[in-house]
């Protein structure tokens, strides 16, 4: 199938989340690779890269240019299974062994969630959480879409992947923006925080009428990692995110590393999923 748009976009995602599983956050039990800050390793030129861009681009007025641009939801109204389609065309052509590869992905990951005898939207959150990644198809660059999320408009934590690239940031000069709190009130809660945009934030608007709290929450804040992994970032919150973020805590590990060596059917399975669709979306979503 021939992809519209960020030809080698695919490739950076693949190589982030394979950074993400084998060298930031390693399975339990499992060491971490190597150390992802020793630069002399040219495999990580590319995640390096994307997070130099990632973290120098990501300002205040960035993030509010992209709500006011994407969070009308005018572009597209899909069925959860067109934008499963829609999505399985950021596939690299080059490779034809990762075909389905994003379906998989949301697959391998609600199908683990099943399997451990969680609630269904639980399950359903996996099936979902990335399909907020058809902003690439939009035309967006990766750098924009994926990656770890972090709040804007404040100082930026040290326990973020590659902190030295906040220095090229301009909020980070900005004394509105590099305090302790920047523009936000001491646990003024994380949904009065302006969070760096990306698939997670923006799929929490596409999907914010239709899911119990904690599924929204595991949809928002699923990159959030210097929060959920790294307990930072409490002093914006309040008692309410305190509470959701175990439900974060929870999905996590099956975001990472339910790789499983059995591929799921999507054929066999789609009975089950368009059932449990069903049950909590509508026919039509705007996206
Ligand atoms: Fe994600
Ligand atoms: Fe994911």
């Amino acid at each position: 199938m021939k992809k519209p748009v960020a030809a080698d976009g695919h490739d950076v995602a693949e190589a982030w989340e394979e950074f993400v599983q084998t060298q930031v956050y390693p399975e339990p039990g499992a060491k971490a690779k190597e150390d992802y800050r020793n630069y002399d390793s040219p495999a990580r030129d590319s995640v390096r890269r994307f997070y130099e861009e990632n973290h120098r681009k990501q300002t205040y007025d960035f993030v509010l240019g992209k709500r006011a641009e994407f969070l009308g939801l005018d572009r597209r109204q899909m069925s959860v299974f067109e934008a499963c389609d829609f999505l399985n065309t950021l596939v690299d052509d080059s490779d034809p062994d990762i075909e389905l590869d994003q379906l998989q992905h949301l697959l391998q990951t609600s199908e683990a969630i099943r399997a451990d005898g969680h609630e269904d939207w639980f399950v359903l959150v996996g099936l979902l959480h990335d399909l907020g990644k058809v902003l690439c198809l939009y035309g967006e660059p990766q750098w924009c879409v994926v990656g770890d999320t972090f709040p804007v408009g404040c100082q930026h934590s040290e326990r973020i992947v590659y902190p030295e690239f906040f220095s090229q940031n301009p909020d980070s000069r900005d004394p509105r923006y590099n305090t302790r709190l920047g523009v936000y009130r001491e646990g003024c809660g994380l949904r009065n925080v302006l969070m760096s945009w990306g698939h997670d934030e923006y799929l929490y608007h596409v999907m914010k009428d239709y899911l119990p709290e904690p599924a929204l929450y595991m949809i928002r804040y699923h990159s959030f990692y210097a929060w959920h992994r790294e307990g930072e970032y409490d002093h914006l919150c309040d008692e309410h995110d305190r509470e959701m973020l175990s439900w974060v805590q929870k999905f996590n590990p099956y975001d990472l590393y339910s790789k499983s060596p059995q591929p799921p059917d999507w054929n066999q399975l789609r009975p089950y999923y368009s059932d449990l669709v069903a049950k909590y979306l509508p026919a039509a979503i705007a996206f």
